[in-house]
């Protein structure tokens, strides 16, 4: 059967294939240690679970709406005027499954054949391949790590051309751990001012995993307000990954149209997840909050831990939970049997098969000289991670 040529437009998520890979050298019955997968390592809060119980006995065991429940949509509006100080609608709310579907429907209500996405470098490795998948060209802007993987508003207007449709960012960053200021955000903002043809797609899934202050969003400032997309979801601050909750804010056109897309592929997501959510959004942030604190110790274990290795350079994350060293200076060495390591996906190979320990490629986040990095892990594991990691890196000559 031949399949369809959608296939080839695209590729498989790197960060899946690693922690497959990793997996697989498992079951073989080796130690891996995953420091390949983006999501906490800590249980879903109690009270979440308990609204997610209640949800099952109380029946919300029929299809939901396509944007998702009301009391779910009001949540997120409280939510967003209560950490974002940011006014919104229920209207204006998507709910979806998980903050990749939010992309998805975002790029796909946008994007057509051949319009460009300005997408800085480096971002998650999901973003290049829905606009592919969307027939959208991308357009990277480099970073460096001297700029903190930052960009700035005179690269941001050099990137820009009549057939710009979308700016596409995190902040906090998967991979690099930046974080904008406001300063930083309105410098960006004043560009998007001369530019209101253009979407600005905000990624905000990191918000509550931020080692520098106060969460600030690109949508704060009004004067483009409109043109932002606000992606965020459950997963990363409430422990979350499995319940499958993302959302947008945006203008109800936007809003309109990724209903539209919704309606044809998945329908309103899972009806107890929904109702676990609004607990989540508008009760206790405690355990939200004591998630951030154990990352921020894990952070400072992790950066103590490769601040001896030769040749690992890293900016210290501001926000999410990896860190983004440049180890191009391995590149070109030759393992002990013999193999060069050419390039992040040798090495990240290398490190797999002789320290056990899965990463993944800079390369797959549009950053070829780095490999990522979780710390999503205990600080036992991530002790025994980086002490296997700093041997093998040592056999390489
Ligand atoms: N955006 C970024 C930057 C992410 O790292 C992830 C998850 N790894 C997502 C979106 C998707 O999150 P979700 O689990 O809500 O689909």
């Amino acid at each position: 059967m031949k399949l369809s040529s959608i296939l080839d437009r695209f590729a498989e998520p790197e960060t899946l294939k690693m922690a497959k890979l990793g997996r697989e050298l498992r079951a073989q019955g080796h130690d891996v240690i995953d420091l390949s997968l983006g999501e906490p390592d800590f249980d879903t809060p109690e009270h979440i679970k308990s609204a997610a119980k209640k949800a099952i006995d109380d029946n919300w065991s029929h299809y939901t709406p396509v944007p998702g429940f009301l009391d779910l949509r009001e949540a997120v509006c409280n939510k967003l005027k209560r950490d974002n100080q940011l006014d919104y609608k229920p209207e204006n709310i998507v709910v979806s499954t998980g903050a990749k579907q939010s992309l998805a429907n975002v790029i796909l209500a946008l994007v057509d054949d051949d319009e460009e996405v300005i997408i800085p470098t480096p971002y998650w490795v999901t973003y290049s391949e829905l606009v592919k998948i969307a027939r959208g060209k991308v357009v990277e802007i480099r970073t460096t790590p001297e700029a903190k993987f930052k960009i700035t508003p005179e690269q941001l207007e050099a990137a820009i051309t009549p057939r710009t449709k979308a700016f596409l960012f995190s902040s906090p960053c998967n991979p690099s751990g930046s974080v904008y200021s406001k300063e930083e955000l309105a410098g960006l903002a004043e560009v998007f001012k001369r530019h209101p043809q253009i979407a600005i797609i905000s990624d905000e899934i990191y918000e509550y995993i931020n080692y520098v202050g106060r969460h600030e969003s690109i949508a704060q400032f009004s004067e483009i307000k409109d043109q932002v997309i606000i992606v965020n979801g459950m997963s990363k601050g409430f422990a979350m990954t499995g319940w499958r909750i993302g959302y947008t804010a945006s203008v109800p056109e936007i809003a309109k149209a990724m209903e539209k897309l919704q309606g044809q592929f998945t329908s309103g997501t899972c009806s107890i997840a929904q109702k676990a959510s609004v607990a989540g959004l508008t009760e206790d942030l405690a355990p939200t909050m004591e998630m951030s604190k154990q990352f921020t110790e894990r952070k400072r274990r992790t950066l103590e831990l490769v601040s001896n290795i030769p040749g690992l350079k890293c900016a210290e994350p501001d926000g999410a939970f990896y860190i983004f060293p440049d180890l191009s200076a391995y590149y070109g060495k030759k393992a002990p049997d013999g193999n060069e390591i050419k390039d992040s996906a040798d090495l990240c190979m290398y490190i797999l098969n002789t320290a056990h320990v899965s990463s993944v490629m800079g390369a797959a986040f549009g950053e070829p000289n780095c490999v990522r990095f979780s710390f999503a892990n205990s600080i036992e594991n991530i002790e025994r991670a980086w002490a296997r990691v700093k041997e093998a890196l040592a056999k390489l000559s």
